[in-house]
């Protein structure tokens, strides 16, 4: 299973309801953030999430709604004793802007700090997926994030059965790609085994319309992306956002299973006149029926 908590899903500023942006990712035994906005920190801890857990932070870029929660986040993982190294992920100038943050003031810190800068097509491989950064179109260096599992494989085991082979070591041999001789019989993998695609997020971080992102979300099960305001021309100020259909228009075009909008303005606010967020997700409903307006605490497995 793969589950993302939504910590944080304001944009540029923090609102009563919504925190900075931050996305909790939780898959098999690793903790893994996207975006770190200020107190990102409270935010985990007010859901019970074990953040000494986390070990790998990817930052979209360096507008501080998107990183000034990760200075606090390191100081306390310090002061609970941390030994394990932390890695830090994020676009050019990443390490000169992390390695200020963090001499700044009086601290020392009980662990290493990795950092890792990506650019278009960065792969890192973790234990049994991969993240994948991307190029987005925002008004500074800016980067998208997709995470897939890697390929699941499966033994049919109905098929395994009618071969004999239901519990036999051997199937760990045709899982591994071997062809294996069974009661004078030739089995290849492909007779039993299946091989299923793994599970894919993709997150934009901030953008405007970018067709990279069709690219890289590609048939992902879950596409979020930056759904800053509502089409309507009041906004088109707006520099290097995007609207609620521009994200759904993404969203279709690269064949997701389900969009969710996050990094909503602040003139959005329940209850206001012509303003309720609600508006965002009408508007992205009309071209991808599967949308959800991310809140903070939003809770999504990915089966
Ligand atoms: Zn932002
Ligand atoms: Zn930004």
């Amino acid at each position: 299973m793969i589950k993302l908590v939504f910590l944080g899903t304001s944009a540029s500023i923090p609102t009563r309801e919504r925190n900075l942006p931050s996305i909790f990712i939780m898959f098999k035994g690793e903790r893994i953030l996207f975006d770190c906005g200020e107190g990102t920190q409270r935010q985990l801890m007010d859901k019970g999430l074990k953040f000494m857990k986390i070990n790998r932070i990817f930052i979209t870029h360096w507008h501080a709604d998107h990183f000034a929660g990760i200075m606090g986040l390191i100081q306390t993982m310090s002061l609970e004793g941390r030994k394990t190294p932390l890695y830090v992920y994020g676009p050019r100038k990443t390490s000169e802007f992390l390695e200020q943050l963090l001499t700044i003031g009086y601290f020392t810190r009980s662990f290493n700090i990795e950092i890792i800068e990506m650019n278009d097509g960065f792969v890192i491989e973790g234990d049994g997926y991969k993240v994948t950064s991307f190029e987005v179109t925002h008004r500074i260096p800016s980067l998208g994030y997709v995470l897939e599992e890697n390929q699941r494989i499966r033994a049919d085991m109905k098929k395994a059965e009618k071969l004999g082979l239901k519990t036999s070591p051997l199937i760990g041999k045709l899982k591994d790609g071997k062809t294996i001789t069974f009661k004078g019989k030739k089995i290849a993998p492909e007779d039993i085994i299946e091989y299923l695609p793994g599970r894919k997020i993709a997150y934009t971080g901030d953008t405007k319309y970018d067709p990279n992102v069709i690219k890289y979300a590609k048939d992902a099960d879950i596409l979020i992306h930056d759904s800053t305001f509502a089409s309507n021309k009041d906004h088109i100020d707006e520099i290097g956002h995007s609207t609620a259909k521009d994200a759904a228009t993404i969203a279709k075009k690269a064949n997701v299973k389900h969009l969710v909008l996050t990094h909503i303005s602040r003139r959005y606010q329940k209850g206001k006149d012509n303003t309720d967020p609600k508006i965002l997700l009408d508007e992205a409903k009309k071209v991808f029926k599967n949308t959800t307006l991310a809140h903070d605490f939003l809770e999504y497995e990915v089966k």
